[in-house]
């Protein structure tokens, strides 16, 4: 199972375009960030596209999309860049 913490979002309406889910049209493009696996194995992917429907706010990734996280997570040695980041831990 997949870990995912969304971490950043800008939005745009597109008004043109259809929800794939309920065919409402309007949605909203949202790019977001965000962490794929944990610790040391842990994936950071910028700039998902995220489709968020109208009517109930109800958000799914296309297909394609789940295609190229795939070959990010597959060829993350070759694709991605290193940097360091700030890594809080949530205390309860
Ligand atoms: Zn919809």
């Amino acid at each position: 199972m997949l870990k995912h913490i969304k971490t950043s979002s800008d939005r745009l309406v597109n008004k043109r375009r259809k929800c794939d889910n309920c065919g409402t049209v309007g949605v909203i493009e949202k790019r977001i960030t965000r962490i794929y696996g944990h610790g040391k194995e842990a994936l950071v992917i910028e700039n998902i596209p995220v489709i968020v429907c109208p009517n109930f706010g109800a958000s799914y990734l296309e297909a394609k999309t789940l295609d190229e996280i795939d070959r990010n997570k597959l060829y993350s040695k070759s694709f991605a860049r290193q940097r360091a980041i700030d890594v809080a831990v949530f205390a309860c």
